[in-house]
Order: structure tokens, then C-alpha cells, then sequence
């Protein structure tokens, strides 16, 4: 874990698995699992490559001529490694964290200046603790507006944590903030959450897939919006992303940066207007009085389908993951049991959850006589749980 005060090798090892497209459904567990006992590293692509590169090589902790859930998922994770190894070498001529924050902090607030929303009096500063009375939030990022610094004396602007700061996610971060930062000006009792957070999230989305590329962007909001299992919390931020997709099909992006604009004057009521305005009808008084037409570009839209149709439930085991690549329809389980040195017990349950967890398999006897989960691997949408 990295170290207090301190960005080490670990944080640029997480930011590049966000931008990964991970079988994993739980980044924040592979993490864990990759740093568990493990002393810092340096901020460095040969220090990072090397602690991987030893993670692949790591030997299954119990001597074992069989395949169970530990070798499976020990299995599993180094293929995952494998990815995040491929995306460093991509990454190579990186930047140290704190310059491709100030690169990219200009870049987003260029973006907003041609919407005429000028966010350069927001500061973007790197901390070691947050401000009191929020010095024990567990954050990667606030956003303190007029009524922190009216009522608690804290400078507006954006404040990161230096103990979470990682590449494209800490990026990915200051567009979400910025977003939050159009209403800081005006002072109210309403929340910066729902509709709002979608917002964030989208214009956010758009803005690193211009940095770093739709792959890269779509990795990231992936891997941080579908953890599974999740908290009701981080629902509200997946239903959010949907309640915007809605506006971001009738107005686009320039009508989004509309309301933006508009808020930056009259502040956040007029989010909460369009949030109604959402549930009770789009084609009330609100729409027309909003805004023009704006663009809608394709690969957004593609995005937001992507993410609307998104099976987040479709989570097995490690064992039933691995299982599910070797089996076909008409084969005896019992032999692909055995073919495949795979523990019989443990791989008779497994086979049972690809049926009754998910319902991706159809048994009789011993053998498989319907088998959907081909797709679901092709597509990288069937994932496993540690
Ligand atoms: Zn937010």
C-alpha cells in the first residue's frame, strides 16, 4: 500500500489497472491481493514491471496436483497482471504524477473556457491531510465551495489526496471535480449528489477519452462504477450515469455545458429542476427553456449504451470462470473434470453455480447441453470474484 505522504510504485500500478479491461469485478480486491506483504516500490516503469513480472512468476502457495478456487483464482490474477504488464509497456514514457496533473488540469479548464464557464480561479491542490472538519474523510478528492470557506475558512478549490493520487484515475478525478466546482460560487442547501454526480461522471468521461483515448476512459468508469459486490452508495453513482444519458441524448454535450453555465451563475437549484424534470417529463416547460441542440457524438452514445446494458450481475467463482472456457456443449463434465486436472469435488460445485448463479449452463446427467457462456468470455462481460 502506498506509504503516507508518499506516491510510490503501487499508485502507478493502480491508476494503469483502472485502464484495463480487467475480468476481475473487483479492482479494489485485486489490489489487495497484489500488495498484500509487500514493501513500497519506487515510482518507476522498471520498479513496477519488475513486482509484476515477480507476481507472475509466484508458485501456488500449497503444493497441489489439482486444480480448486485458490489455483483458479491464483490463475486468474497473473492473467490479469499479464494485462495490466501490457498496458505499462504501452504507458512507458510517462509522466511523474504531478506534471500530467497540471497537463491535464489546463486541458479540462481550456474545455470549459470554450463553453464560457471560466474555472481558472479553482486551485487544484495536492494534500497530505484534507482540512478540518474533514481531516478524516476517506477521499481521493474534495471540492470545498463558498460555504466551506464561509462557514469552516477553508480556500475554495479542488484538493486531492497524495496517498491516492494515480495515473488517469487522479485525472479522471479533477475533470469529476471541476464539474462539481461550476456551482461553488453560489451558496445553498442543496447536495452535490444524483444528477449531478452523472454530470461528473460523463463530462469527465469525455474529456479523458480525449487525453488518453475511449479505451482508456471506458476502462476506467468500468472498473470504478461496477465493483461487485457493491455498496448502495456506489449505485446511486451507476443510476446517476443513467439519469444523465438521458440528457445527454435530447440536448448533447453543448446543451449539457449549457445548464452548466447556467448553474455557474444561478447555482446547483437548477440541477434539481432538470432532475425532475427527468422524472416527471422531459417535454415540460424545463427542456425548451434550457437549452439548444447541441452535438451528440457516436462514440459516447455508444458508451452509454454499453454502460446502460451493462450485466453486472454476471460474477462467478475463479473455479467456475475457468471451468467455464473449457466446457462445451455435449462434453462430459466428469472428463473435463479430468482432462483438465481440475479438483472433482470443488468442480462439480462450480459447474452447479454456472447453472444456478447465473444461469449460463444447462446440465443433465453429466453432460452440458446448453452452454451461453462463450459470449459473455468473448466479450470480457463474465467476470470472476476474489
Ligand atoms: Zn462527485
Amino acid at each position: 500500500m502506498s506509504s503516507k505522504g508518499k506516491v510510490n510504485g503501487f499508485n502507478l500500478i493502480k491508476g494503469v489497472s483502472y485502464t484495463v479491461a480487467l475480468s476481475c469485478c473487483n479492482i479494489s480486491s485485486l489490489h489487495k491481493y497484489l500488495f498484500e506483504d509487500s514493501h513500497s516500490i519506487d515510482y518507476s516503469f522498471s520498479a513496477a514491471v519488475a513486482f509484476l513480472k515477480n507476481k507472475q512468476k509466484e508458485k501456488f502457495a500449497v503444493e497441489s496436483n489439482s486444480i480448486g478456487q485458490t489455483e483458479a483464482k491464483q490463475l486468474l490474477i497473473k492473467r490479469d497482471v499479464g494485462k495490466i504488464l501490457k498496458k505499462l509497456h504501452e504507458y512507458r514514457f510517462f509522466l511523474p504524477i504531478e506534471e500530467e496533473l497540471a497537463k491535464y488540469e489546463a486541458f479540462a479548464k481550456r474545455f470549459f473556457k470554450k463553453y464560457d464557464i471560466d474555472l481558472s480561479n479553482i486551485p487544484i491542490r495536492i494534500v497530505d491531510e484534507f482540512p478540518a472538519p474533514y481531516s478524516s474523510v476517506q477521499a481521493s478528492a474534495m471540492n470545498f465551495d463558498i460555504f466551506d470557506q464561509e462557514e469552516f475558512n477553508i480556500p475554495m478549490g479542488i484538493s486531492l489526496h497524495r496517498e491516492y493520487l494515480a495515473p488517469f484515475v487522479s485525472a479522471a478525478k479533477v475533470s469529476h471535480e471541476l464539474v462539481h466546482s461550476c456551482f461553488s460560487n453560489t451558496y445553498s442547501h442543496y447536495l452535490a449528489r444524483g444528477l449531478e454526480e452523472g454530470f461528473c461522471d460523463l463530462i469527465s468521461f469525455i474529456l479523458t477519452a480525449k487525453m488518453f483515448g475511449f479505451k482508456v476512459s471506458v476502462n476506467l468508469m468500468l472498473n470504478s462504477r461496477f465493483i461487485y459486490p457493491q455498496t448502495q452508495f456506489l449505485t446511486t453513482y451507476v443510476e446517476a450515469i443513467r439519469q444523465v444519458s438521458i440528457v445527454y441524448r435530447q440536448v448533447g454535450l453543448g446543451g449539457m455545458m449549457d445548464i452548466l453555465r447556467k448553474g455557474n451563475r444561478k447555482g446547483r437549484v437548477i440541477m434539481k429542476e432538470l432532475e425532475e424534470a427527468i422524472f416527471t417529463g422531459w417535454e415540460g416547460k424545463l427542456a425548451g427553456e434550457f437549452v439548444r441542440k447541441g452535438d451528440r457524438n457516436p462514440n459516447v452514445l455508444r458508451f452509454l449504451d454499453f454502460f446502460i446494458a451493462y450485466p453486472y450481475s454476471l460474477v462467478v467463482s475463479p473455479l467456475a470462470y475457468f471451468l467455464a472456457e473449457k466446457i462445451t456443449v455435449g462434453a462430459s463434465i466428469s472428463e473435463i473434470i479430468q482432462t483438465n486436472r481440475i479438483d472433482p469435488f470443488e468442480g462439480e460445485e462450480a459447474v452447479k453455480e454456472l447453472q444456478q448463479r447465473v444461469f449460463l449452463v444447462l446440465t443433465e446427467g453429466d453432460r452440458i447441453i446448453s452452454d451461453e457462456t462463450k459470449l459473455f468470455l468473448k466479450l470480457n462481460l463474465l467476470r470472476y470474484e476474489i
